[in-house]
């Protein structure tokens, strides 16, 4: 490829507007330019970029067998029905009308549509199956981000596993752990596999894979001595043993020993006893329910809906909470509407029989469910890990770091199975579910995260397996026919060896040329020049280290192999 053929709109400064790195990279180096917000058309080098991006993901997913697809970007309402997330996706999917008046979405993942094929899987013997794709996801995100980073529309690798049984699941959970960890050390990326929550897509355990980086949106608990890692929607920590933290004391309310309010009940978990618990009511999956957590850390609707498994929640409003008190017996009719947290908090005084045990370790805490029955919470998944707390697992003090979530699986059990019906035969002819794990990457953000992490002053720094090209000839003087020459024939070797180049042949300054390789960070540089020509050498830099090096012309080829 010829410098001068291609289209590389380099800017000579940063764009304003923005702020992470890899956004100000792609955009100077001309890499990527914004259609609107979240939406960016990928211009030739950053095309080359997502390819060899691509490529690794694709080789890792053949070596766990998986089989490639592809899938409409465009779906009927109706198969989303099916699965109950027309409703629970909300208004970050895309929906519009065709001109027969059908309801259409854009697809925002794909387990409803890879599962509607695998209905026709009829038999065990077609088990385990792992089936991909690469393609374009729509998210109406609210607040799209940092270039690539969050786009309303990106491809992602999402693969999808069928199996007969729990351990074919783990095996294939497995297998893509794997195979994620050599796909983010082939891009270069240091990822790190934390627990997380599975949020709409349901399911009971997921992996998140972490890239530690300033503009990461997400938060990652890590404690450095035993290597547990959570993000911190999931993440638990050891509660202190003593009082040690300020909070509004309330004397009045211990006078009696024993359970008497949320307070006493906070101690029984091992809390202290005048930290202050917020209470606060939220609908559950249409159920009223009282949730507790410690007053210092802010709910995160995440975390309660994983610690609930409610896929639909939302704060209480104060005349539903009024209502179902006043369906109450006793006292509790008597409480007046003050906000939600003071009201529950209120209502739960001296009321201890809604209280069903409570141990220190895993408490179960029977929430009130004031209207009909009861939503369990975890105590501990309800609480926000801060810096410094103690691991629950080891006891020493845990570290929390900002990471750009990078890739995301699943284990999504029989909730596909069931609302679209996949099924097969096992060996003694009857018909059993199929049990799911649905995985992804985004390779966009794959390409942003890489550049989060290889970047310095002059411009990205690609490591060499993603780089849009390998070398750059640099001709030094190409008004000197000779030098031109030399150059030519090194471009025509290196290509005849295979090596992806590019030459950089424009009527530029050499300086100008050097600060558009480093800009767009190629790994090597093959500089040819009247001087070096003279002593039958080209000038090797290496982008990464900065280091040069004179290597006779006919060598050139293999330093850069
Ligand atoms: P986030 O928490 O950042 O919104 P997510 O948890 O919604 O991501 P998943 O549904 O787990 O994302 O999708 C799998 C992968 O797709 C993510 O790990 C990420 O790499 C990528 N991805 C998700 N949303 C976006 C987006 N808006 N822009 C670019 N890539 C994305
Ligand atoms: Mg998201
Ligand atoms: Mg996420
Ligand atoms: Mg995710």
């Amino acid at each position: 490829m010829r410098w001068s053929q291609m289209h590389i709109p380099t800017l000579r400064t940063d764009p304003a507007d923005a702020d992470a790195p890899s956004h100000r990279l792609l955009l100077r180096a001309g890499y990527v330019r914004q259609l609107m917000a979240g939406h960016y058309s990928l211009l030739p080098l950053a095309v080359r970029v997502r390819a060899k991006v691509i490529g690794i993901i694709r080789e890792e997913m053949s070596r766990i067998g998986a089989q490639e697809f592809m899938l409409p970007a465009m779906h009927p309402r109706e198969v989303w029905e099916r699965s109950g997330r027309w409703e629970v996706m909300g208004e970050e999917m895309f929906r519009l009308k065709d001109r027969k008046g059908a309801d259409l979405a854009l697809g925002m993942t794909h387990e409803e549509i890879f599962g509607t094929l695998a209905t026709e899987l009829s038999s065990y013997k077609q088990l385990p199956q792992i089936w991909y794709q690469f393609q374009t996801k729509f998210r109406d995100e609210p607040r799209a981000k940092a270039g690539l980073m969050r786009t309303r529309e990106f491809t992602m690798k999402d693969s999808y596993s069928f199996d007969l049984a729990a351990e074919g699941l783990d095996a294939a959970f497995d297998r893509h752990h794997d195979a994620y960890v050599r796909i983010f050390r082939r891009l270069g990326i240091p990822a790190i596999p934390v627990e997380a929550s599975s949020g709409a897509m349901g399911g009971s355990a997921s992996t998140e894979f972490m890239c530690p980086a300033e503009v990461g949106e997400d938060l990652v608990v890590h404690c450095p001595s035993c290597g547990y890692a959570a993000n911190i929607e999931k993440a638990v920590s050891r509660l202190p043993e003593t009082a040690d933290e300020p909070g509004p004391a309330s004397p009045e309310r211990f006078a009696t020993p024993g359970v008497r309010t949320i307070e006493d009940l906070a101690r029984g978990f091992g809390a202290t006893g005048d930290r202050q618990i917020k209470t606060l009511v939220y609908v559950l999956d249409e159920a009223l329910t009282l949730v507790l957590l410690r007053g210092d850390h802010p709910l995160s609707e995440q975390k309660l809906s994983d610690a609930t498994g409610a896929t639909a929640l939302r704060p209480a409003r104060p005349e539903e909470i009024q209502e179902a008190l006043g369906a109450l017996p006793g006292s509790l009719g008597a409480v007046g509407v003050t906000g939600p947290p003071v009201l529950a908090d209120e209502a739960l005084r001296g009321r201890t029989d809604m209280f069903t045990g409570a141990n220190t370790d895993d408490v179960h805490l029977r929430g009130v469910d004031v209207a009909r029955d009861i939503a369990v919470t975890t105590w501990a998944d309800l609480r926000e890990v801060a810096e410094g707390e103690s691991c629950a697992r080891c006891g020493s003090p845990l570290e929390v770091r900002k990471a750009i979530e990078v890739g995301h699986i699943f284990k999504l059990g029989y909730k596909y199975a069931d609302a679209l019906g996949i099924e097969v035969l096992d060996d003694k002819g009857e018909r059993t579910p199929v049990i799911m794990g649905s995985y992804g990457i985004g390779v966009e953000r794959a390409m942003a995260a890489v550049i989060e992490r290889h970047h310095d002053a002059k411009g990205i720094v690609w490591p060499l397996s993603v780089a849009p090209f390998q070398v750059a000839i640099v001709i030094a003087q190409s008004d000197d026919p000779d030098t031109a020459k030399a150059a030519e024939d090194l471009y025509t070797a290196l290509l005849a060896a295979g090596a992806e180049v590019i030459i950089d042949d424009r009527a530029e300054r050499a300086g100008v040329k050097f600060k558009d390789t480093e800009l767009v960070g190629i790994p090597y540089r093959l500089t040819v020049g009247k001087r070096g020509l003279a002593e039958g050498t080209v000038e090797l830099t290496t982008r990464a280290t900065g280091e040069t090096l004179r290597v006779p012309l006919p060598e050139a080829v293999a330093h850069v192999q």
